[in-house]
Parts: C-alpha cells; structure tokens; sequence
C-alpha cells in the first residue's frame, strides 16, 4: 500500500481568525514496505502531516492517497475506517490511552470494535503479549498496576492487534530508558521487516532515523524541505544546521576525524 501527499496544505481553525496554517504543500511519496523518518525541529509540522496518514486530520488543500483510498477536505468519518483498519497509530506515550480493566481485554478492544470475533481477537492478544516482550500472566493483569514500561509495550500490543499495514510511530521511544528505547525501536524494525509492513517514525532522534530508516524527510516550517537517504540526509553537518537539527552520533564523530586530519601536525 503506497502513500503519497500531493501537494497537502492544513490549516489549523480555517476560516475562523486563528486560522494558522501548518503544512504548505508537502509532496512525499512512501513506497510499501519503507522504513520512513520524518524530522524535524519542533512546531516543523511533523504531528500534523502524522495525523494526515490515517484521516485523523484532512488536508486543507491537495491529497493524501494511501494505497487505493483517497482522503481529501470533506471525506466522511466512515469512508475512512477502512483506513483506519491499515494504518495503526502508536501516539507518544500511548499507554494514556489503556483503559480495560485487564490487558487481554485492552488488546482485544481494537480488533473486536472492528468485527473481528473474540476467539480471533484472544488468539492475538496471546501471540502479542510475547512479541512485545511480557510473560502471558500479564494479560490478566489490570493496566493500571504495571510499569510505565510495561504499559508503553501493551499499548503498542493494542495497535498491532488490529494487524495494520502501515505503522505510524510518534516518537515511540518518549520517556524510557536507554535500554527500553532500544528495545521498542529494534521490535518495530523486525516487525517491519518480517511482516513487510510500512513504517513511519517521527523522532526527534537522529540515531534512530540514521539507524533504521531507509528514507528520511526532513520539515522545516511546514514544508518537506529534504528527503533522501540516511546517507544523503548526513552527508553534510550544514544542511541539518540550517534546519537546526542535531547530527547523528556518528556524523558527529566522522566530522571530528576530518577535522583533526586537517589540523597540521604540531612539532
Ligand atoms: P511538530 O510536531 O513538528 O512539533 P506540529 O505539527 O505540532 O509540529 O505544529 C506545527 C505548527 O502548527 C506549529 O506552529 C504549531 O504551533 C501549530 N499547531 C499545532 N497544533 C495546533 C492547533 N491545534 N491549533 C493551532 N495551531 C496548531
């Protein structure tokens, strides 16, 4: 399933006096199957073209194709829940969303609000509990007496479960640890490629957009100003101060050896 933004505009309150716009006619095309960033400085769009990826938010002006469906201004809530089916959200620090009174009943709220029966849904809720790295005793466990580390990975078990094409991550990695982080970010990147989907992180982290993605876009006051690959994108340290972006570690590092081969040797 492609996706492709065709010259999307979005105005926040349009046509009232805080209209403020917020995305000028961003272009970008994510083939399936790409592990897609999205950087960019803060107030640069980025969570507003993410809520454009599932008709969350419709564009102001132009189109949002995603696979065969089209989202334009005035589609219908209902039109779009086949999308919603396909692309899955994980919103920055989703376990605010758990609500069941045990996990296996959080995970199987998406799929069964969705027609698929409660044998169907268990069965996934089961199989996902272990891919997000918990023992199965956790199912019946209410939410609310787990570790925010805990809660973050039975969110995410909650957006899997609708088995989506496409997953949209916004910053995903918000508030745990080093190792944590880690971890959530190398599960979503087996998940990507064993099940083919598409991916989409929006981060702030230049290691993670460096590290996995195979196609970064960078925002810069609500246009798509870049995109190339990791290597393109870091080729050179100027581009991303233009945009006031934080080099990746390792640009960090290549930039000092030249630095230091370009210093005369002192006698
Ligand atoms: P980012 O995710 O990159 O930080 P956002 O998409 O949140 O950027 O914001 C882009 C621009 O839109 C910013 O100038 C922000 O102030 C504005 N904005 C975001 N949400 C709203 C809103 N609900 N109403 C009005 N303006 C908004």
């Amino acid at each position: 399933m492609d996706i492709k933004l065709q010259q999307v505009s979005y105005a926040y309150s349009m046509g009232t006096p805080f209209e403020k716009y917020a995305l000028f006619d961003v272009d970008l095309t994510i083939p399936h199957g790409t592990y897609q960033a999205i950087i960019g400085h803060t107030g640069s769009g980025k969570s507003t073209i993410l809520q454009h990826f599932n008709g969350l938010l419709k564009p102001s002006k132009g189109q949002v194709h995603i696979g065969d469906r089209l989202i334009v201004a005035g589609k219908k809530a209902k039109e779009l829940k086949p999308i919603r089916q396909k692309v899955g959200i994980v919103f920055q620090f989703p376990e605010h969303q758990l609500f069941e009174e045990t996990v296996l009943k959080d995970i199987m709220f998406g799929p069964m609000n969705f027609g698929v029966s409660e044998e169907v849904a268990e069965k996934r809720a089961r199989d996902l509990i272990k891919l997000v790295g918990l023992p199965e005793e956790t199912l019946e466990k209410s939410p609310f007496d787990l570790s925010g580390g805990q809660m973050r990975r039975v969110a995410i078990a909650g957006v899997l479960a609708m088995e989506p094409e496409v997953i949209v991550l916004d910053e995903p990695t918000a508030g745990l640890d080093p190792r944590g982080q880690r971890e959530i970010m190398d599960m979503f990147y087996s998940l990507h490629k064993e099940r083919h989907l598409t991916t989409i992180l929006v981060t702030h982290s230049m290691e993670d957009a460096a590290r996995y993605a195979d196609s970064i876009a960078i925002m810069h006051e609500g246009k798509c100003v870049l995109s190339g690959t990791p290597r393109e994108i870091f080729a050179d340290s100027k581009t991303l101060e233009q945009y006031r972006l934080e080099p990746p570690h390792i640009v960090r590092f290549q930039a000092k050896i030249e630095q230091l081969m370009n210093q005369p040797l002192s006698r």
